[in-house]
């Protein structure tokens, strides 16, 4: 009640809008990351850490728009770059441009085993890219993805696998057969892995092996020390691809990626958000050569040749806006700064925490922080429990990402919060002390 009246007081522009919105689109959002049922807010601008409602009013942003946005906001070097760009030959014209050359040499800098890059629209068609060219380079059919990774929204990786007809949001519309041959299992269960593609080589064997390398749902599930090597070892073994989804990790863990973290290669890398900068269309698929030979028009092994596109891949707008905000990233020591700013934000939460004595866990991985409710204190990650524990209450975070934003403070879903290199120590503090007011109540 007490935030259903600082809606209605303080965010009568953003309420209007959302109801207008009803009439035009469907349940009023186009963003999932809008959602923030029932109490939309609408944004009339954004610049390093903070963004401003149409009301006017000023809060945090730890969404950062879902994490593409290590430099902060709408940044301005990058901004003026892309301006040049839309100012020389505007935004698309189907034909090469020296960005699409300058991006893929800067990622191979950042990235040796990406030998080659294939820029696309969306993370979403990375990993459509990468499954397909999984399958069509080793000749083999079964996927084999984790538990609770999300990989986007395609038919075949989609999250919560197994629940096709079940009614759940996500697999709601994809028909049983489009899944027959991806394989899910728990989160950092190596021995589960193994017999799972010995098992597989029995019927024609596994093309790609997928992970979000901090863990599914980038670190809701924290990948254990190790599993990645571990998953490495089995991949080699059985002759799979491993494909590193590093749509959140990709340049934000830092310039290497978490590749470069774990010190684990993988065959494949799918990349989305940071990759064009915080600018649309963000995503595509880079790796080693002679696997990404499949989009050149070379035979694979099944003697075929691997068709992705779209109309709007690869071109210099998102490209130049990639490329100059990686340098910029480079330069300046983004990622490290955005992750000093995540642990100081981890810590201050852990302090506010344990003062209250909340049922809350929070951790971190660099400038990806998680903050999750359990309903049962002293929980930690170590306990075997913890995910058993958490996964019903998880909602009760999403409620709280209104008190948080009607406290100043804008997070993704009141349970991740992406830092930026914006985020100086006095940003932070001036959050946790927001945060302080919401758990005080
Ligand atoms: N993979 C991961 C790990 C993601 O977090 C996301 C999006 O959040 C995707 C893939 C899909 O990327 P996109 O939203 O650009 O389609």
């Amino acid at each position: 009640a007490r935030y259903e009246a600082w809606y209605e007081r303080h965010a009568g522009a953003s309420k209007a809008l959302a109801a207008e919105a009803e009439q035009y689109i469907p349940g009023g959002v186009q963003h999932n990351l809008a959602l923030n049922e029932p109490w939309p807010l609408a944004v009339r601008a954004a610049e390093g850490a903070y963004l401003t409602d149409l009301d006017g009013n000023r809060y945090i942003d730890f969404l950062q728009a879902g994490g593409p946005t290590v430099l902060g906001s709408n940044y301005a070097p990058v901004r003026e770059k892309v301006l040049e760009l839309l100012a020389s030959c505007g935004p698309v014209t189907g034909m090469l441009h020296e960005y699409e050359v300058k991006l893929a040499r800067l990622i191979h800098d950042f990235m040796p085993a990406v030998q080659r890059f294939r820029m696309l629209g969306s993370g979403t068609e990375g990993v459509m890219a990468a499954v397909r060219a999984a399958r069509a380079y080793t000749g083999k059919q079964h996927i084999v993805k984790i538990g609770g990774a999300y990989h986007g929204w395609s038919d075949q990786v989609v999250y919560g696998l197994r629940i096709p007809g079940t009614g759940s949001l996500e697999a709601t519309g994809i028909p049983a057969g489009a899944l027959e041959r991806t394989h899910e299992l728990a989160p950092g269960d190596g021995d589960a892995l193994g017999a799972l593609l010995d098992k597989l080589e029995q019927d024609g064997g596994t093309a790609a092996v997928i992970v979000e390398p901090v863990g599914p749902e980038s670190g809701t599930h924290p990948a254990a020390p190790g599993y990645n090597a571990h998953v490495r070892e089995l991949c080699d073994r059985h002759g799979a691809l491993l494909v590193f989804d590093e749509v959140v990790t990709g340049f934000r863990l830092g310039m290497g990626g978490a590749q470069g973290y774990f010190g684990v290669t993988p065959d494949l890398t799918v990349f989305g958000k940071c990759v064009a900068g915080g600018y649309p269309a963000a995503g595509g698929v880079g790796g080693r050569q002679q696997v990404m030979d499949v989009f050149a028009g070379g035979l694979t092994a099944a003697g075929q040749r691997v068709f992705v596109g779209g109309t709007l891949s690869a071109n210099p707008l998102s490209c130049a806006a990639g490329y100059h905000a990686l340098a910029e990233m480079d330069r300046t020591g983004a990622p490290a700064r955005a992750g000093a700013a995540g642990d100081r934000l981890r810590a201050g939460l852990e302090a506010l925490i344990a003062a209250r004595d909340l049922p809350y866990v929070t951790y971190n991985f660099g400038s990806i922080v998680h903050l999750h409710t359990s309903g049962v204190l002293h929980l930690t990650l170590d306990d075997p429990d913890f995910f058993a524990e958490l996964g019903p209450r998880r909602d009760m975070l999403g409620h709280m990402s209104t008190a948080f934003a009607a406290e100043g403070v804008i997070t993704l879903a009141g349970s991740r919060l992406y830092t930026s290199m914006a985020d100086t120590d006095e940003v932070v503090d001036e959050a946790l002390a927001a945060f302080a007011r919401v758990f005080a109540q």
